[in-house]
């Protein structure tokens, strides 16, 4: 399994929290407050992903890794966590956004590949496959990849 960066996405973002998944990054959904938020970032070394201003301050205090997104809808988001890891981390936007089938969207479980096309996750058992849908998840990474690079150059 891929490592790359670790993610702790807060509440309001459930759906990129899926996303990241699908990209196959580890990534905590929270909805808990926000001070054990800031609790499992510094011990977990995660990325903390939000749009509450305050929360992502408090982060930076802290000497915490935070990324503040300004939209709401997938597509955008996803671009906006791309150039951040981009700037940050040095990650190529072509790389970040690229998918791998190694972690359930569903509940951030491994997956394993059962037969031939078809992937199981390890945890909650949830079956995946490349189907039909796969053209359009293919389709909405590229556009968040056209998007990043154009957040990218306004920086
Ligand atoms: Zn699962």
């Amino acid at each position: 399994m891929s490592s790359g960066p670790l993610f702790i996405v807060d509440s309001m973002h459930g759906n990129l929290c899926r996303w990241l998944r699908i990209l196959g990054y580890d990534s905590e959904y929270w909805e808990g407050s926000d001070e054990d938020l800031i609790d499992n970032a510094s011990s977990s070394g995660r990325i903390i992903i939000t749009s509450d201003v305050e929360l992502h301050r408090a982060a930076l205090n802290k000497g915490l890794r935070s990324c503040l997104l300004h939209h709401q809808d997938v597509e955008a988001t996803l671009a906006e966590v791309a150039a951040y890891v981009s700037r940050e981390l040095n990650i190529p936007l072509e790389e970040f956004l690229k998918p791998r089938i190694t972690r359930c969207s569903i509940c951030n479980g491994a997956l394993r590949q059962e037969l031939k096309g078809i992937w199981r996750c390890t945890s909650c058992g949830q079956r995946f496959w490349i189907g039909s849908h796969w053209r359009n998840i293919l389709r909405t990474i590229r556009r968040a990849y056209l998007t990043a690079n154009r957040i990218r150059e306004t920086y």
